[in-house]
């Protein structure tokens, strides 16, 4: 412990943690001293010095003083070991996964404060509790998270790379439910459905991923796949545990691979909408599949709808089941 911390302070010298918050200074003429106004207290002339060689700090106004540690308690106010951590994120190389893991978290958390975003799952047929909580559902009400990241010692640099904040520097998300997707069990992008009047889908920046739950989905002999996240909810609901989805009806290269992974029936599931392009995908798909020694199945939903809306408007498991009983082949 007491080697990590010294380890730190060399890693993210005081002077440069200052003039990373954009405290200016000028040298005391003393070699390594530098003085400047008190970042902890309000002041017209400089009393807070720094000597750069001891990592110290000293203010004459208010008196206090001490490392780099005491600087970050006393000007965020955290305990020491929440200080520890803001300082190890500050100084560790950038880690997307783990800011967005963040991100994911804190909309997860923001979902029960915004009745809206339950309704509007409700209104979607999602309504199973543990359900929610193992897709990881959440809700971006939009001009929060930026404030929290960056609390907890993310740099705007690196919101603003993983495309969670936008070159503006807003939040991208606003108004829309959240679901992550991951690649090899780490967050590569959020995925956010819009429930206001905003454009309906939005990726950040980056590759979707994987094939949704591909994990626990692969071991079944014949999968359904779906385009939609609200999709794959309900039929999860509805217990049909070895549903898969592809977040939209092109399937990125790992997203196929896997699929092929060994030999199996996949159900093809895609939207029946007017133009016909979920169907016309769903052919090109099965054509590809077929090619790989995969047996597909094209499931026909009703006109104008896709596996969401036939569970929303009243379609039940024993139903869906004959319309894969039916599929084409
Ligand atoms: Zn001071």
């Amino acid at each position: 412990m007491g080697e990590d911390l010294e380890k730190l302070k060399q890693r993210l010298p005081l002077l440069d943690y200052l003039r990373q918050q954009n405290w200016s200074a000028r040298p005391t003429g003393h070699g390594v001293e530098f003085v400047g106004l008190c970042p902890l207290h309000a002041e017209t002339r400089p009393s807070f010095y720094v000597n750069a060689r001891k990592n110290l700090f000293y203010c004459h106004g208010c008196g206090q003083g001490g490392d780099l540690i005491r600087f970050v308690e006393l000007s965020r106010h955290l305990s020491f070991r929440q200080s520890l951590t803001y300082l190890e994120r500050q100084s560790a190389p950038a880690d997307p996964a783990a800011v967005l893991q963040q991100a994911s978290a804190f909309y997860q958390q923001q979902l029960d404060r915004y009745p809206e975003a339950r309704q509007y799952l409700e209104q979607r047929g999602v309504r199973d509790l543990t359900l929610i909580r193992e897709l990881q559902i959440g809700y971006a009400p939009g001009g929060s998270l930026r404030r929290h990241l960056l609390a907890q010692g993310y740099s705007l640099d690196l919101l603003q790379h993983t495309g969670l904040v936008n070159p503006q520097g807003h939040d991208t998300l606003y108004q829309r439910i959240v679901f992550p997707c991951c690649q090899d069990s780490r967050i590569v992008n959020l995925y956010g459905r819009s429930i206001g009047t905003a454009f309906a889908h939005r990726f950040l920046a980056g590759a979707k991923g994987d094939l949704v739950a591909w994990e626990s989905v692969r071991q079944f002999p014949s999968v359904i796949l779906v385009e939609g996240m609200f999709d794959l909810a309900v039929l999860w609901q509805a217990g049909f545990r070895h549903a898969t989805c592809s977040l939209g009806t092109h399937l990125n290269r790992d997203q196929f691979r896997q699929l092929c992974d060994r030999p199996r029936t996949v159900y093809l599931t895609f939207d029946v909408d007017a133009n016909g392009s979920g169907q016309q995908a769903a052919q090109g798909l099965a054509h590809r599949l077929r090619a790989q020694d995969i047996t597909t199945r094209r499931v026909l939903l009703p006109p104008g709808h896709d596996p969401n809306s036939f569970f929303v408007q009243g379609g039940d498991a024993r139903q869906f089941h004959s319309l894969l009983e039916e599929a084409l082949s």
